[in-house]
């Protein structure tokens, strides 16, 4: 391919990445305190206002039913430029097609993206950038750059770097590629980001509003899916009922932090408390123990926490599809079954935000389609641990 294809084609990657990172923080995060640090999130008047909010639960969860708010000022340059790339990114995806080699340069923007980045969150675009920036030494404008500083706080080293969960969205069927840091996790790091077979793991993720309770739970209900749930602990208090519906109808719920906050910005005694806190509450709710699986708000990590949840006896899950869904899409629910039945895979772990009326909305003919497409609906208890 010439170089204007290779390119379109990182940044495509690029953006893919982005996409991916962010949307986990977005709307799963109504702006966690910590990130005020990061763009998108500040902007949020209300929000910003309340610095110690994130820990009532629900001021921080947003009430706002409004999907997470998109970082005011940044956001529309970004989605703007979010719109420029995917365009050209669907472009890149053709000429893609024709070439096959272009799944391997794809590869190599990865890997150096590994490293990094991410986003802070907020915006998406934003994280986007970071993470394609993650990707390295091509990336789109200062990519790199910007995700580096607009990381909050968490500015830690060695095994303390502030990481950002993404991906390297492939063609069409095939498996995306993952950031390079994997290759580093050690067997006391247990972590999962995608399966093998023709499983999906659809995990929904409610760090922010909770949105349409009824349609959701009615169309999981009504295709006789199972699917996983990462619920922050101060979403668990606000509708007890509303998880106790879900263990009733045999969902797999996990720990999903109380606060929803970053956990880089927080000692490991703050990161053991938001963790154990949950448990202890929901047991109090359903009488049961919460399920080994954890998942960090927003994708951020580190190697450090990483292990010390596995230490803590915790899975930790990632995902290989994500989408932009902490803000108003486009076109309705097309967006999000597009977004997931685009990038349908063996194994898919799909990160979905509840507080996203697009994706409620959408539920019941994805779940039809990807069915129709040969995947059955699993639980991550499903897939094998790592060795
Ligand atoms: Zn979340």
């Amino acid at each position: 391919m010439n170089n204007k294809t290779k390119a379109t084609w990182m940044l495509a990657a690029a953006l893919s990445l982005l996409l991916a990172a962010c949307s986990s923080e977005r709307a799963a995060e109504p702006p966690a305190p910590t990130e005020s640090p990061k763009p998108a999130e500040t902007p949020k008047p209300t929000d910003s206002k309340k610095p110690v909010e994130s820990k009532k639960p629900s001021d921080a969860s947003g009430d706002s039913s409004v999907v997470p708010a998109p970082p005011a000022t940044s956001a529309n340059s970004e989605s703007a430029k979010e719109a420029k790339a995917e365009k050209e990114a669907k472009e890149a995806k053709a000429k893609e097609a024709k070439e096959p080699k272009a799944t391997k340069e794809k590869t190599n923007p990865s890997e150096p993206a590994d490293k990094q980045s991410q986003p802070s969150g907020a915006s998406g675009a934003v994280s986007d950038n970071g993470k394609a920036g993650a990707a390295g030494p091509k990336n789109p404008a200062g990519a790199v750059t910007d995700g580096k500083a607009k990381e909050p706080p968490a500015t830690g080293t060695g095994d303390r770097k502030a990481l950002s969960w993404y991906y390297m969205k492939k063609p069409k069927g095939q498996v995306p590629n993952f950031p390079a840091e994997t290759k580093s996790y050690t067997k006391d790091m247990k972590a999962l980001w995608v399966g093998t077979g023709k499983k999906v793991y659809l995990t929904i993720d409610t760090g922010g509003p909770l949105g349409d309770i009824d349609t959701l739970v009615k169309s999981l209900k009504d295709n006789k899916v199972k699917a996983n749930f990462f619920i922050a602990g101060y979403n668990v208090k606000k509708n007890p009922d509303f998880i106790r519906t879900l263990v009733a109808d045999g969902h797999l719920i996990a720990n999903h932090t109380m606060t929803h906050t970053d956990m880089n910005t927080q000692t490991d005694e703050q990161v053991r408390k938001e963790i154990e806190d949950y448990e202890k509450l929901y047991k109090d709710v359903t009488g049961k123990d919460i399920q080994p699986y954890f998942r960090f708000p927003y994708g951020r990590y580190n190697m450090h926490l990483l292990k010390m949840v596995s230490d803590m006896g915790y899975t930790s899950v990632f995902w290989s599809t994500a989408m932009r869904d902490w803000e108003p899409r486009k076109n309705g629910a097309e967006d999000p079954y597009n977004d997931i039945m685009n990038n349908l895979h063996d194994g898919n772990i799909i990160l979905m935000h509840q507080g996203s009326p697009e994706n409620i909305q959408a539920l019941d003919k994805i779940i039809k389609a990807v069915k129709k497409a040969g995947y059955e609906f699993a639980p991550l208890s499903d897939i094998e641990p790592p060795k």
